[in-house]
């Protein structure tokens, strides 16, 4: 059976990249019939960030992505979060020591500083291990001494020498590693927690992962991982491996990191995160009005397509179209405008009903008071299309519920003649008369027009200065129509006082 995971480590805000690989587990868990699990990875206490692990849990909920396991939802193989799993992993890092795949490792962090100013690009490893204290240079008594004294330790992973180990990746095809360039990476720590290094493969296992789509900046500890699966005798068991094309800058050079959003002027989170140490507030996609099927659609292609030129694809679709062979081994630049372009046509392809709530919520925060819901669908309806982001429809609907705060005036006060005051009255006195429907509206406003010697594109702007405040809004014979013939009056009556 298929089983993948999201394994995230909660030190902070998620990152689009973090989703991207969220949506790769999950498009193919779900295209073949498997499970999609979220495992919490917080055995790093000094990196552990209060607050980050529901963030990542909302971030899901937002993307409309629910894992089948998780340490909401539980599971089969609960605990999902390694912290709560701690004393499983230690019996596996003491096996590979008796096997002598690893050893024990006494330096102090000073005694290691001291090493690293001592040797240029210090490695824990075959160059070094001699100089060092450890179970592999310290006579077996003098080892057997420090243990029972409990002197503090870890455990570290013996790289094997001048071998190559080797994987196929489902997206990279054939890669292979030279071992004596891979330092002796901690499993076990002095406080017993593992490393992610121990803990992603002995879960990954127990945890009967199947497949897993993980960033490339995990690529060079994969040599790592494929040799405790090997020494652990589970080799049959591994997962294969996919490991993401990065998501690049703009101008393609180099990872988009999480500060290059504040640089650049875009979210790189997919919701704000506040740093509760800081109090530094990182913005997110969603708060920006971003619609959840946009965000998804969008970073489904930064590195991945159908083979054809479609470029929207809701999530359904998404699961039965993916194949890892359609994702690219480039890397994928990252572009906000076409992002903004994925949303606005979102949002245009979204029906009212679907937009209410929020497009409800941005209206009422800027103090906008809705009293009748079948008249916001269709304002709505009228506006959608005009909008990029969801607030956006403050701009663009707002008129709808109240009187402009605002008129561009310079738009049409320059120009303003009496002959124009003459034709707006006029125009209140057709409007009184009796219910026209759009087209009829429009016709008599020109017809009008012509008869009081002026060109309707003179009154057209300053109609709809009137209406919305600005140049800006759906056709305004439309707008004019929603409104209804007496407001529209209020409107023109207010303008030409
Ligand atoms: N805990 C790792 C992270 O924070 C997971 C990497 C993996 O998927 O193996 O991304």
């Amino acid at each position: 059976k298929v089983r993948v995971r999201f394994a995230p480590s909660p030190t902070g805000g998620l990152h689009l990249g973090g989703v991207r690989t969220v949506l790769f587990n999950y498009l193919f868990a779900k295209k073949h019939k498997g499970d999609f699990i979220l495992r919490i990875e917080d055995t790093d206490q000094t990196r552990y960030v209060d607050g980050a692990e529901q963030y990542i849990i909302d971030c899901l909920k937002w993307c409309g992505i629910t894992p089948d396991e998780s340490p909401v939802v539980g599971g089969q193989y609960a605990p999902y979060r390694q912290s709560e799993r701690k004393p499983i992993y230690r019996e596996y890092a003491e096996k590979l020591v008796a096997q002598g795949y690893a050893y024990y490792a006494f330096d102090t962090a000073e005694e290691l500083d001291a090493k690293r100013k001592e040797v240029p690009n210090f490695q824990y490893g075959l160059a070094t291990r001699e100089g060092l204290r450890n179970s592999l240079t310290l006579p077996l008594h003098e080892t057997e001494k420090l243990l029972r004294e409990g002197v503090r330790h870890v455990i570290r992973i013996k790289m094997p020498d001048d071998e190559t180990v080797s994987f196929n990746d489902m997206i990279r095809g054939h890669v292979s590693f030279d071992t004596n360039q891979v330092d002796d990476k901690v499993l076990l720590k002095a406080d017993g927690m593992p490393t992610y290094h121990l803990a992603v493969v002995v879960d990954d296992y127990l945890m009967k992962i199947s497949h897993a789509f993980r960033g490339e900046e995990w690529l060079p500890s994969a040599p790592v991982h494929i040799l405790l699966w090997e020494y652990l005798g589970w080799k049959a068991d591994m997962p294969e491996w996919a490991h993401l094309p990065l998501i690049l800058k703009p101008d393609g050079h180099g990872k988009l990191s999480k500060r290059d959003g504040a640089r650049l002027g875009f979210p790189v989170y997919a919701m704000n995160w506040l740093d509760a140490k800081t109090g530094e507030l990182t913005p997110g996609f969603r708060e920006l009005g971003f619609l959840p099927e946009a965000f998804l659609n969008l970073l489904a292609m930064l590195g991945w397509n159908d083979g054809t030129d479609q470029e929207i694809f809701s999530l359904d679709e998404m699961i039965e179209k993916f194949s890892i062979d359609r994702i690219s081994k480039a890397g994928a630049k990252f572009d906000f405008e076409k992002a903004k372009w994925y949303n606005a046509e979102w949002i245009k392809r979204t029906d009212a009903e679907s937009l209410k709530l929020k497009v409800w919520e941005i209206l009422k925060a800027k103090g906008v008071v809705i009293k009748d819901e079948a008249y916001l669908l269709k304002v709505i309806d009228v506006v959608k299309e005009r909008c990029v982001l969801l607030p956006d429809f403050y701009q663009q609907a707002g008129y709808f519920f109240q009187q402009p705060a605002e008129y561009d005036l310079n738009a049409v006060k320059p120009k303003w003649t009496d002959a124009k005051t003459d034709f707006f009255n006029a125009f209140i006195t057709i409007l009184s008369a009796e219910p026209v429907d759009v087209h009829e509206l429009e016709t008599k406003f020109k017809a009008l027009a012509e008869e009081k010697g002026l060109k309707p594109g003179d009154v057209m702007l300053p109609f709809r200065i009137m209406l919305v405040g600005g140049k800006f809004g759906p056709h305004v014979f439309d707008i004019a129509k929603l409104l209804g013939e007496s407001e529209t009056i209020i409107r023109i009556e207010k303008a030409v006082e």
